[in-house]
């Protein structure tokens, strides 16, 4: 989930209002700075050789790139106990930009180290790369920046490249380990733009070990824990045309609890580790707990074939993560979920927290699909306007129906208007869920109307 709120929510998820101004986003930055900057700070405390302007501003691009680059574990890792990293949507969005940014940086690297000797003379730089590439001792630098270049191209065009995503993700991770180990051998050897005194290297290699540690935990020591305590599959239904609600139930004595709008990573291979897991938003409310459902749209491989799981099987749950939540709208005089297909969850999550609640305030639900058949729990979300005055649902299609009441075409400015006409934007507090161009699309048309960014809540369906 991204969204802009304060330094408690950041680092609990407290309902109280802090004092603090400064936004969630500015929080994680500077913490991600300051962290960033430390191996480069701790180099200030070196008696080193002065250099010169160009080979100094190299040993500072590098010092900062190399600590980047090991921070990129931690942001790909869920450690939600840590305030730094729990927050897994900025993680990913953060660790794909600075991701492709060192791709750069790295990219640029060696031709940032001979760029003075190509200045000398053509000939010199030539022969000063002829040397380094052949230089047995440049190998694993030379092994590292080219398998860096490929997998962060690889990241970069998976979806084009057409490769199932858990191949994809075993790839990444097993690459960036060996890419890691090998940039960390090059560096506390021949590296001269990152290695000062042996004693530095310890450094280097401390967070080398810490990347791969946090690799290890994720993938063997993290499942054992969720091997402990398995969720039961409770029922598997189709709930629209393309769309199934999958009911599991936690075991008596697991502590497991989430807050409405939170999602997690559901596995329910025979194993509770590897790549075979999904991240899915959860759908039911706490009241709802030990039972736990999710609206799935059938997308791919694994959604499409959820009708074979067998009943009773178990279900490996890591979560829950995310920081959406119904703390966002405290101050909020009305409340506005916007659900695109899949999106529905989350949203129904929150309407059911907020039905339990017995909130009331004006609730509006805007859910938009391609085709009306899609739309699930219409008769529960029908119940629900008949029970609490202060909640209405706005349909919205984009084939054409024959219901009037339908709004024809896609979530735009004029339907949140229409929909929202009585409200006065300013105090809304906006939910939004679901594919990444309806998000895009319809968080310009809540600008449009005047909405503060920080009234706004939103998770796309895909990191
Ligand atoms: C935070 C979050 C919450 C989500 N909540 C829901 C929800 O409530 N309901 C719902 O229907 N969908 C939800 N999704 C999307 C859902 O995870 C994917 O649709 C599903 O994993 C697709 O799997 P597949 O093998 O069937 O499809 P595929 O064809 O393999 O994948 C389609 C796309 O889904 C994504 N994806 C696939 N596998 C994974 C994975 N293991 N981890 C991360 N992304 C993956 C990739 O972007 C891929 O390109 C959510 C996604 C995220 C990131």
């Amino acid at each position: 989930m991204k969204t802009m709120t304060t330094l408690s929510t950041l680092l609990g998820r407290s309902k109280e209002r802090s004092a603090y101004t400064l936004g969630r986003k500015a929080w994680l930055t500077l913490g991600y700075l300051s962290l960033m900057s430390l191996p480069f700070l701790a180099t200030l405390t070196l008696n080193m050789e002065p250099q010169g302007l160009y080979a100094t501003t190299l040993t500072v691009i590098n010092t900062l790139a190399m600590m980047a680059f090991y921070m990129q574990f931690p942001l790909a890792s869920r450690l939600k106990r840590i305030p730094l990293f729990a927050n897994i949507d900025w993680n990913i969005s953060h660790h794909k930009k600075v991701g492709q940014w060192l791709g750069v940086i790295f990219l640029l690297h060696p031709l940032l180290i001979l760029a003075p000797r190509f200045m000398v003379s053509f000939n010199d730089g030539m022969h000063s790369l002829i040397s380094v590439i052949t230089a047995p001792q440049m190998l694993t630098g030379l092994i590292a920046w080219v398998c860096l270049m490929i997998w962060i191209l690889t990241a970069i065009f998976k979806d084009a490249l057409k490769m199932r995503y858990e191949t994809w993700r075993f790839s990444h991770m097993l690459g960036f380990v060996i890419i890691t180990i090998l940039a960390t051998l090059h560096i506390t050897t021949v590296g001269s733009h990152g290695q000062f005194q042996a004693s530095f290297n310890i450094i280097w290699w401390a967070l080398c070990a810490a990347s791969v540690t946090m690799v290890l935990y994720n993938y063997f020591i993290k499942p054992l824990s969720l091997r402990s305590q398995p969720f039961k599959l409770l029922d598997v239904t189709q709930v629209s045309r393309t769309d199934w609600q999958v009911t599991i139930e936690k075991q008596e004595a697991s502590d497991f609890t989430f807050a409405a709008g939170q999602f997690v990573w559901l596995n329910t291979s025979q194993h509770s580790g590897g790549v075979k897991e999904h991240p899915f938003s959860i759908a039911s409310c706490q009241a709802d707990l030990p039972k736990i459902s999710f609206i799935i749209r059938n997308l791919g491989d694994y959604t499409s074939k959820l009708n074979t799981l067998k009943v009773g099987q178990n279900v490996y749950v890591d979560g829950p993560y995310g920081s959406i939540g119904l703390a966002e709208s405290a101050q909020a005089k009305a409340i506005v979920l916007i659900a695109g297909g899949a999106g529905i969850g989350p949203m129904l999550s929150l309407l059911r927290g907020l039905a339990q609640q017995n909130d009331p305030r004006p609730i509006r639900l805007i859910y938009g699909n391609n085709h009306l058949n899609q739309m699930v729990l219409q008769d529960e979300i029908k119940h629900l306007e008949k029970t609490m005055p202060n909640f209405k649902q706005q349909l919205v299609c984009a084939t054409a129906t024959d219901d009037d009441a339908i709004y024809q075409g896609v979530i735009d400015t004029h339907c949140l208007e229409q929909t929202l006409n009585a409200l006065a934007p300013r105090d809304w507090t906006v939910y939004l869920c679901g594919p990444k161009p309806m998000i895009n699309a319809v968080n310009k048309s809540l600008k449009s109307l005047n909405i503060p960014a920080s009234h706004i809540h939103y998770e796309q369906l895909s990191f």
